[in-house]
């Protein structure tokens, strides 16, 4: 059985996020890291340092902002943060183009799909 970590929401933990367990995406040691912060500041933290893979090498085709996107965070990614965002069937997102924002990378390629977003209003 798998466990998904309430931080990063790497959905593979052999364990669940208790019982200073360590998700090996995030790093984080369940009973420790989240006794003074919470799961999402550990979250945001995680993302601010670059959403990096912790402990060996990341599984196959693992990619940090699929892995939000598909728990339903991806208003947490870096370049989406402040809109808000709606996301479609098949998690495809699509792009209103009147809310884009000049810097925004708005479309990312994953190694198997590209993703889209909804930009439907600005901060
Ligand atoms: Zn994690």
């Amino acid at each position: 059985m798998n466990f998904r970590c309430p931080v990063c929401m790497y959905p593979a933990l052999p364990y669940p996020p208790s019982d200073y367990h360590i998700c090996p995406c995030c790093g984080t040691e369940f009973g420790n890291d989240d006794e003074m912060r919470t799961h999402a500041d550990l979250r945001r933290e995680w993302i601010n340092n670059g959403a990096h893979w912790f402990f060996n090498n990341p599984p196959r085709n693992w990619n940090q902002w699929g892995q939000l996107e598909a728990a339903g965070y991806a208003s947490e990614i870096p370049w989406l943060r402040g809109l808000t965002i709606k996301q479609t069937a098949e998690s495809v997102y699509n792009i209103d183009p009147k809310s884009l924002i000049q810097s925004a990378p708005l479309v990312y390629t994953h190694k198997e799909h590209t993703r889209f977003y909804t930009v439907l209003q600005t901060a």
